[in-house]
């Protein structure tokens, strides 16, 4: 079960988003990527860095948000197509790929 909290970008942290990360589209409104977790920080992928293996992400609780930049998860998973685990280095919970067991169709 994935998180079910949201949070909308706070438009100073999405100008900086885009500074830092000016090819990729910018969701205003994340999810937050964790399996259903404990705690009240979570965490929604804003854009792949550059720079290798790094990330930016929103991490935010009930009343304060910032800008995060966090190491990819190392963990690709045993199966040899797997795409591995979409969240941070030392996340907690389950790797993503272990969160979906059963993989919502694309729409094509
Ligand atoms: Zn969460
Ligand atoms: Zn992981």
């Amino acid at each position: 079960m994935r998180c079910t909290h949201w949070r909308r970008v706070p438009l100073a942290l999405a100008q900086e988003t885009r500074q830092k990360a000016p090819d990729g589209c910018l969701d205003r409104t994340l999810q937050c990527q964790l399996s259903a977790h404990e705690g009240d920080e979570h965490y929604g992928l804003l854009a792949e860095l550059a720079t290798h293996d790094t990330a930016l992400w929103l991490r935010w609780r009930a009343d304060y948000v910032n800008l995060v930049v966090l190491r990819d998860c190392p963990f690709t998973g045993s199966e040899p197509d797997s795409q591995g685990c979409s969240l941070f280095a030392g996340h907690p919970e389950h790797h993503t790929w272990q969160d979906n067991p059963e993989e919502v169709p694309c729409a094509s």
